[in-house]
């Protein structure tokens, strides 16, 4: 994911670096194609738009075009803008005092929640917690299989309940770590495959009854500029603390891993790039840039 725009910011780089000097039709030429690569990459057009004016505000200083080195300045820029686009600093996963934690995925269906919900909790496994899973996932039939499968794989305990309302099934799980002393809790919760109200009302709901230390949103990566919408109708309706970023191994032009930052304010915490348990990594936005410039 995204080696097509790396590929074109780096052919604009060497481009500037041929030149030597710079001058500041050469810096505008650069924006223009800066900007051209990160549209049809699908990254959002309101953020290329202050991306660019950003950066090019930047690049047209004397500190840059007087310098001896232009072209190496005007990728720093470019570096700098882009981390601080990411997110700027790691949003560790912070666990508070409470025991147990409660961590509630929400996300549409198909995003790779309940993926991602056995994924944490190996994560949290292999730093010495004992999370429960909790299956909430309450209408799609193969759900609560699905992470009972996952769990049995990463030998981690899950809570299914019985009947059909995830709220309960989200109480007892959280009771049912508490009797056996589990320390965190990872709520898996039934998505639809749009934004509706049905959903959100039902995250909401399960949220009120369990007060989760945080609620983080799955959301798949492939599904370019789709990501914001979706993300900025959760940000609104059911508020959440981060994002976990799936299927980054995809071959989609991801664009909307590099918006949903600045469009809903929420830092990414975790990208996952595969199907495998330990395929969860933390979400550096200074090294993801860095990647993304080559
Ligand atoms: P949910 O409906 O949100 O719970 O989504 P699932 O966790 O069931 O994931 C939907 C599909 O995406 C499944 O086939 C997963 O195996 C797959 N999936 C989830 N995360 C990733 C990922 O990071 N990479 C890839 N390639 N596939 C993923």
């Amino acid at each position: 994911m995204l080696e097509n725009l790396s590929a074109r910011l780096q052919g604009i780089f060497s481009g500037l670096k041929s030149k030597g000097r710079l001058t500041e039709e050469d810096i505008n030429a650069a924006m223009r194609e800066i900007r051209m690569a990160l549209l049809e990459a699908d990254v959002n057009f309101k953020v290329v738009k202050s991306f660019i004016a950003a950066t090019k505000e930047r690049c047209l200083t004397a500190e840059v075009l007087d310098s001896l080195t232009p072209a190496q300045n005007v990728i720093r820029v470019v570096l700098d803008e882009l981390t601080a686009l990411l997110g700027e600093t790691n949003a560790k996963l912070e666990l508070s005092g409470r025991m147990p934690n409660v961590i509630m995925l929400v996300g549409l269906q198909g995003s790779g929640k309940t993926t991602a919900a056995a994924k944490l909790a190996y994560r949290l496994k292999q730093q010495n917690h004992q999370p429960l899973l909790v299956a909430g996932d309450v209408y799609r039939p193969a759900a609560a299989e699905q992470l009972a499968t996952l769990a049995g794989e990463i030998g981690v305990k899950v809570y299914r309940g019985d009947g059909q309302d995830p709220v309960r099934i989200a109480r007892e799980g959280v009771q049912e770590a508490i009797s056996t002393m589990r320390d965190v809790v990872i709520i898996d919760t039934a998505g639809r495959l749009h934004v509706d109200e049905d959903m959100m009302a039902e995250a909401q709901a399960i949220k009120d009854a369990v007060e989760p230390d945080q609620v983080l949103m799955v959301v798949d990566a492939m599904t370019g500029q789709d990501v914001v919408n979706v993300a900025a109708a959760f940000a609104e309706r059911v508020d959440f603390d981060g994002v976990i970023m799936s299927k980054m191994d995809g071959d989609a032009r991801g664009g909307g891993a590099l918006s949903i930052r600045q469009v809903t304010g929420k830092p990414i915490k975790f990208i996952s790039a595969g199907e495998k348990p330990d395929s969860l990594e933390e979400f550096h936005p200074d090294r993801m840039a860095k990647r993304i410039l080559g």
